[in-house]
């Protein structure tokens, strides 16, 4: 059986006051157990939102890293640094990153080796856009993301780690994949990593869904087998909202 994960990308949100308010309200809730919660701050963030989550269940991430453990690369932080501040996932080749700052699925490869080579658990991203949707290449689209991030690796370090599908076009957009759509695209997600990893690999990986993941609609999605959670951005910035998708999941 996988662990459904549910993690809260808060992207460029929430200074230092506000996500330690966040988390210590997010602490004194009852929240499932059988659920793995993880919440991604911002880098700035990291250190004393990880101070406070001691002794909990809830899990931190950071949202992106450099591959080098050290070195001349202005403005960037390394998979050394994050573990040392208590951090046990990351978030890898988010299609922001992708969009805007360049990254590559070479790129997004080299991270995920580093992260695994310091004990960070990767939520590798994939997801098509909605004119590759259109243009019916999901499949393609998905299927190159996930071998060019997964590439090098053994079974054994792709059994342990995340992959969150994400359709581009679902993101930020209040527009979800249908349940039903999800599900297809994760389990052939599923039957790639099998393809190239074997098939323990295939069963162990966990698999998210994101893109306008809310209280409303998880229910629908998490119960998918092929859906072992949710990556959720704007839904995760407030408690409540939160705490509901952690009910429903
Ligand atoms: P959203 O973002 O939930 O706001 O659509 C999801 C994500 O980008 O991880």
């Amino acid at each position: 059986m996988r662990q459904i994960i549910i993690a809260g990308n808060w992207k460029m949100h929430k200074t230092v006051a506000e996500a330690v308010s966040f988390v210590q309200e997010l602490k004194q809730k009852e929240l499932n157990p059988a659920v793995q919660v993880v919440v991604c701050p911002p880098f700035t963030a990291l250190a004393p939102v990880a101070e406070v989550l001691k002794g909990s269940n809830i899990a931190l991430a950071a949202q992106n890293m450099h591959w080098e453990s050290q070195g001349a690369f202005t403005g960037e932080v390394s998979p050394v640094m994050l573990k040392e501040l208590g951090c046990q996932y990351v978030i890898l080749g988010h299609s922001e990153r992708r969009q805007y700052f360049g990254e590559t699925d070479e790129t997004v490869n080299r991270k995920v080796k580093a992260a695994l080579a310091q004990g960070l658990i990767p939520i590798v991203c994939v997801g098509e856009t909605l004119e590759q949707r259109e243009a019916g290449i999901t499949e393609q689209v998905v299927a190159s993301q996930t071998k060019g991030a997964l590439q090098g690796l053994t079974a054994e370090q792709v059994a342990g780690l995340v992959i969150a599908y994400e359709p581009v076009w679902a993101i930020g957009t209040g527009k979800t994949a249908s349940a039903e759509d999800a599900q297809q695209v994760n389990r052939y997600i599923r039957q790639v990593v099998a393809s190239e990893f074997g098939s323990a690999a295939a069963e162990a990986v966990r698999i998210q869904y994101g893109g306008s993941v809310k209280a409303s609609n998880a229910k629908g999605l998490m119960s998918q087998p092929d859906i072992d959670g949710g990556l959720v951005g704007g839904a995760s910035l407030k408690v409540e909202d939160f705490v509901g998708i952690i009910e429903n999941s």
